[in-house]
């Protein structure tokens, strides 16, 4: 059996370029493979391994006196859920580029676990904003929550000040994933004036574990940063289908890559569209040569 991690902590990282080097050694000496993320401000990552490898690697992370309260998501899987290991060194852990503070250490929106943040939904009278892009949200979400008009995460600023520049006092409630982007969004927020800032603390991940709210009032599934796609959130009986097939719109949670392969779009098919279109995006796409074999 295997394990996905996921995982971030806001910590100052002095030297992220030899911490990255030393991460970089530990993980491939494990057989680890993923995404992680080292930045000025702290490490974001998402590995898979086996059960014995992640604990390995949870236990020498924690070691180190900046990790020894990160919180592990945990999940379990048939296999690996990434083809390679990458430790990258970037600016930001998640890229934002706000023209206020951001800084998640210095103030951060309310954090609310599993229960009280269903309980907030309930009461009403809250702005739920989906701390994703557009085609995070388009496979699963919260109910009632508006859709980010945005392709990328460092489009956020500019949305959110449209769309909500006029709401400042209102309850607002921001979700995400893992939990991170709502701490540099919310961090954001509040810098910008925004007085009622709440988080769901560890994110739909979290959210989708919890055996009190069983994940309820989730509709569709959640789209995750790796091969599984899409993980099952909602375990109650009372859950809706999100997606619609990119061709005829009937429901669906079916993702294929198109089979163009210039273009390769993951985008929701339906059983019958993804034969009649020959798994294409597009009839572009369905018409595009294969391939080309170089000798
Ligand atoms: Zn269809
Ligand atoms: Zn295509």
């Amino acid at each position: 059996m295997y394990h996905v991690l996921l995982y971030y902590q806001f910590v100052a990282i002095d030297d992220p370029e030899t911490f990255a080097d030393q991460h970089r050694q530990l993980c491939n000496d494990l057989g680890l493979k993923g995404r992680i993320l080292v930045a000025p401000e702290g490490l974001n990552g998402t590995v898979s391994g086996t059960v014995g490898a992640c604990s390995a690697y949870r236990e020498a992370v924690t070691k180190d006196p900046r990790f020894a309260t990160m919180v592990f998501k945990v999940d379990e899987v048939t296999g690996h859920a990434f083809q390679k290991m990458f430790v990258r060194v970037k600016k930001e852990l998640v890229t934002f580029r706000a023209d206020l503070p951001s800084n998640p250490l210095d103030t951060t929106g309310h954090r609310l676990r599993p229960a009280e943040w269903k309980e907030k939904i309930e009461s009403g009278d809250v702005i739920i904003i989906d701390g994703r892009t557009d085609y995070e949200f388009d496979i699963g979400h919260f109910r009632g929550a508006i859709r980010p008009d945005c392709e990328s995460f460092r489009e956020f600023p500019e949305w959110i000040r449209a769309n909500f520049g006029d709401k400042k006092d209102k309850t607002i409630l921001t979700y995400c994933t893992g939990g991170i982007r709502c701490e540099k969004l919310t961090a954001f927020m509040i810098h910008d004036g925004f007085t009622n800032v709440y988080q769901l603390d560890g994110g739909i991940v979290s959210y989708g574990k919890d055996k009190e709210t069983q994940g309820a009032l989730w509709d569709g599934l959640c789209y995750v940063f790796d091969e599984r796609v899409t993980v099952p959130i909602n375990h109650t009986d009372d859950r809706r289908i999100i997606g619609t097939c990119h061709h005829c719109g009937q429901p669906t949670e079916r993702y294929v890559n198109c089979r163009n392969y210039c273009c390769h779009s993951q985008h929701l098919s339906c059983e019958p569209c993804e034969s009649l279109f020959n798994s294409a995006c597009s009839m572009e796409c369905m018409v595009a040569p294969e391939r080309p074999v170089y000798a």
